[in-house]
């Protein structure tokens, strides 16, 4: 297990659509590790999310988890360790809210995104077992992106208004308050 770098805007890895893993791919020792590098390089970096071609694998493996207190989204709900091989995710409602989403691979941005509130996530988990789950709330924007990275989308195309771009420390400065106020009203309607 260990740390990898992470990839930034630019790379044409991350615009390089990942290759699905066949089902006797997922166990082999290879698969494995880079499942680990990733739960470590995304705890190391604080993410709530890390794709493989972030740390330059084009295969279709993410990984999501937030822990209490992360300091890059204090606002998130806690979202378990998933391990996800070859997501589909399919938006269950036409109803979709905006977020203001950062990512690892884009350093000291941040945009608002327009994400559905319930998605269904279909996979396979680190196994190899089937995983269906419904995922709600702010937490289903987290899947999005992360399976966004593994079609070569970044949050920044799905960023509509351009203008909504900023910084980290500007978006700490000046929208990190109201944003956390929808934040939260989100998660308690929908527990996540
Ligand atoms: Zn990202």
């Amino acid at each position: 297990m260990s740390v990898r770098e992470i990839v930034q805007i630019g790379h044409p890895v991350l615009r390089e659509p990942a290759r699905p893993l066949a089902p006797d791919e997922v166990g082999a020792p290879a698969t494995q590790r880079l499942i680990d590098d990733l739960i470590d390089t995304m705890r190391a970096a604080d993410g709530a999310g890390l794709a493989a071609n972030q740390v330059g694998e084009a295969v279709q493996v993410c990984v999501a988890e937030v822990r209490p207190g992360n300091p890059r989204y204090p606002y998130k709900p806690v979202i378990p360790l998933t391990v996800l091989v070859n997501p589909v995710v399919e938006a269950l409602t036409a109803e979709t809210f905006p977020v203001y989403e950062g990512c690892l691979s884009v350093p000291g941005l941040r945009g608002v995104v327009e994400r559905a509130v319930e998605v269904r996530v279909r996979a396979l988990d680190r196994d190899g077992d089937p995983l269906d789950v419904v995922v709600r709330g702010l937490s289903a924007g987290t899947f999005q992106h992360e399976t966004d990275h593994l079609h070569g989308t970044l949050f920044v195309d799905r960023v509509a208004d351009t203008r909504t771009l900023c910084t980290w420390d500007e978006f700490r400065r000046r929208h990190e308050a109201a944003f956390a106020e929808r934040a939260r009203a989100l998660v308690a309607r929908f527990g996540s």
